[in-house]
């Protein structure tokens, strides 16, 4: 079978790539680097021994995804690429609805001119906005957004869902992420955000190589067991085998599938700094602030309807989540720019 991975030099995308080669998939993957570095791929080829194919384009461009699908005959697109920070998204709306959804049809189009009709979306827990219920399951209804960003994978979900409404040869594959970080454990492949990280993990791994001085902590009055925020961290390689056991999901004809891929833990944000000091023996600096806009107090998943229909948990600890992150940054302070 061969998959096109749209957005496969990113961060998921690169740790699913290499779980995709190492069950036998082809892989093809567009990527127009905005947020990424080739390097990346050729990390994956370096840990699995194995090839991809690589256009170096984007998903905008109508005439090279046609071309893409005429030169491969692509069974199923793993759809990652996307801009995908929170609090530029409310800045640049344009750019991210253009980019997110018009990039989005633009693929569309090219796969049903190809009778492409297998589609596996990264999607988000963005969308239940403040949760109904805790844990969330996928009957959790959808909530208001906060950002341009979580609006974009609300509405792609309704518009891939509509394709299959209208279509129902169309199998749709909705996972709705949690918080992933760590790495690859080989130490090859990780997340390089560009400039001051906005996201948790990143952001303590910088403070424990000494690039910033001390970790904020947003809040400290919610209303949780320690009065952090607590969220629901997945290891990237749990997640990238969450997409594997989608793939072989969609090849029974699922028709529309929604699945939470996440652990069903809640931790705290002290949880993660203290289960990375004691990972990795390196003390993290830090101080409480303000809360962050647009925070919520708690969200973590039921993984129950992962683990039911789709034969997939994930299996990694915390700990093993922060040790992977620090290996990743020790071993590639810059990322991949040197
Ligand atoms: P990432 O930025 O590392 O990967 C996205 C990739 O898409 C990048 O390599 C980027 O260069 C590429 N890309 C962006 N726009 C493109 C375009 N128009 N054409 C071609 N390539 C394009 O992000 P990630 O963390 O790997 O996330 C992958 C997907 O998962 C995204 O859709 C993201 O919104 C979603 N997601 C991520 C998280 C998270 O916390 N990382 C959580 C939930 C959902
Ligand atoms: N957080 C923090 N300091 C930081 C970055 C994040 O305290 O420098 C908190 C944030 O408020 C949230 C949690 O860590 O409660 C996870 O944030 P992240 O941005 O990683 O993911 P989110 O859940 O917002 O998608």
């Amino acid at each position: 079978m061969t998959i096109l991975v749209t957005g496969g030099a990113g961060f998921i995308g690169s740790h699913t790539c290499v779980e995709l080669l190492n069950n036998d998939y082809q892989v093809v993957v567009i990527d127009n680097l905005y947020n990424s570095s080739e390097k990346s791929l050729d990390r994956v080829r370096e840990i699995t021994g194995k090839d991809l194919k690589f256009y170096k384009g984007d998903i905008l461009d109508h005439d090279l995804l046609d071309r893409i699908f005429k030169e491969n005959d692509i069974d199923c697109v793993i759809h990652f690429a996307g801009l995908k920070a929170v609090g530029e998204s409310i800045h640049k709306p344009w750019e991210y609805y253009n980019n997110n959804i018009g990039g989005s049809l633009t693929l569309l189009d090219a796969m049903k001119k190809a009778g492409c009709k297998n589609l596996i979306f990264s999607s988000s827990a963005t969308v239940y906005g403040n949760p109904a219920e805790i844990p969330i399951t996928e009957n959790c209804p959808k909530g208001t957004c906060t950002n341009p960003y979580g609006w974009t994978k609300w509405m792609l979900e309704q518009i891939f869902t509509d394709m299959h409404t209208a279509d129902p040869e169309w199998n749709v594959i909705l996972l709705r992420y949690f918080n992933p970080i760590g790495a690859h454990p080989s130490g090859l492949i990780g997340e390089d955000p560009n400039g001051i990280p906005n996201n948790l993990m990143p952001y303590i791994t910088q403070v424990a190589i000494g690039k910033l001085p001390e970790l904020g902590i947003f809040g400290n009055d919610y209303d949780t067991p320690d009065g952090t925020c607590v969220r629901d961290y997945i290891h990237v390689v749990d997640l990238a085998t969450g997409h594997v056991a989608a793939l072989k999901k969609i090849k029974e004809n699922v028709g529309l599938g929604i699945y939470n891929l996440g652990t069903g833990i809640g931790y705290s944000v002290l949880d993660v700094v203290n289960n990375f000091m004691e990972a990795t023996g390196v003390k993290i600096p830090y101080s409480f602030k303000p809360r962050r806009e647009g925070d919520v107090p708690q969200c973590y998943s039921s993984a129950e309807k992962a683990k039911k229909e789709l034969g997939w948990e994930a299996k990694h600890s915390l700990k093993d989540m922060c040790r992977d992150s620090w290996n990743w940054q020790q071993k590639n302070p810059n990322g991949f720019k040197d």
